[in-house]
C-alpha cells in the first residue's frame, strides 16, 4: 500500500504543485485529499480543478462548504469572511459545482481507514482537537484503524494502544498490529505550526511518515497582494503560523 493524504490546500496553487511534484517521485498513484481546497489564498479554481482530477477522495472542509452556502460564515473570523467573500466572486460556476460533490466523510474498508476534515465525532461541527484532552473520545467515534483529519492545520500522529495508553508521535509512525491512530497530516497552503513548508503525508507498507515541502511562498503572497487580499492571510505564510 503506498498513497498520499493531502488537506488544507486553500487556494495555494505554489504550495499544492510543490506537494504533487514530491508525490510523483516516490511513484505515488493514489492520493485522499480531507478538505478546503479553497479559502485564504489566490488560486480557488486553479487548485479545486487541479484536486479533482488528480484525487480518488474528496473531502469536504467548512471553507468548501461555505462557498456553496453550506456552513454559516458568521462563524468565521474576519480574516477568514473576507476571502471567502473574495473567493465566491472569484470562482468560476463548473468548479464551485465540483465543491458541491465532496463528502463529509468516507471509510475506506480495504484500507481500515477513515477520512474526515475536522473530526470523526460530529465532523459537521467543524471543532478543533485538542491533542491534550478530547483525542481519546475522538477514537469512539471511527472503527478503522487509522482516521487521518486536517482542518487545525498542525501535524501530528496519535497512537492508541490496545492498553488504551496514548502516544504522540512527531514524525513518523511504524504502525503496530494491536494499535488504532488518529492523524493529522498538517496543511498543504497554510501550514500553523511554525514551519511554513508545505505538509502532507506519505502512507507506505506500514510506515506513515510527513513530508515538509518548501515551495516559492513570494509568488503566492505577490498574487494575494495584488488581489488585496487582507496582510494577515498573507504574512502568516512567511512563518508558518
Ligand atoms: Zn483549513
Amino acid at each position: 500500500m503506498l498513497y498520499a493524504i493531502i488537506s488544507d490546500v486553500h487556494s495555494n496553487l505554489e504550495a499544492l504543485n510543490a506537494v504533487l511534484n514530491d508525490i510523483k517521485k516516490f511513484g505515488i498513484k493514489e492520493i485522499f485529499f480531507l478538505g478546503d481546497s479553497v479559502g485564504y489564498g489566490p488560486d480557488p479554481d486553479e487548485c479545486t480543478s487541479i484536486l479533482n482530477s488528480l484525487c480518488s477522495v474528496l473531502i469536504a472542509g467548512n471553507h468548501d462548504m461555505a462557498i456553496i452556502g453550506l456552513t454559516d460564515i458568521s462563524q468565521f473570523n474576519s480574516f477568514a469572511r473576507i476571502a471567502i467573500e473574495w473567493t465566491s466572486k472569484q470562482m468560476k460556476a463548473e468548479n464551485i459545482s465540483l465543491l458541491k460533490r465532496y463528502k463529509m466523510l468516507q471509510e475506506i474498508l480495504e484500507k481500515n481507514i477513515f477520512l474526515v476534515h475536522a473530526t470523526p465525532k460530529k465532523p459537521e461541527e467543524w471543532s478543533y482537537i485538542d491533542i491534550m484532552w478530547d483525542v481519546d473520545k475522538q477514537f469512539h467515534y471511527f472503527d478503522d484503524k487509522i482516521c487521518f483529519v486536517g482542518h487545525s492545520h498542525k501535524p501530528f500522529i496519535i497512537e492508541k494502544k490496545s492498553s488504551g495508553e496514548l502516544l504522540l508521535h512527531k514524525e513518523e509512525v511504524r504502525l503496530s498490529e494491536k494499535s488504532r491512530y488518529l492523524i493529522n497530516v498538517g496543511s498543504v497552503g497554510q501550514p500553523r505550526d511554525r514551519d511554513p513548508r508545505a505538509s502532507y503525508c506519505i502512507f507506505d507498507n506500514g510506515l506513515i511518515y510527513f513530508r515538509r515541502i518548501e515551495y516559492n511562498i513570494k509568488k503566492t503572497q505577490k498574487k494575494m497582494m495584488g488581489y488585496g487580499l487582507p496582510v494577515y492571510l498573507i504574512e502568516r505564510l512567511s512563518y508558518g503560523v
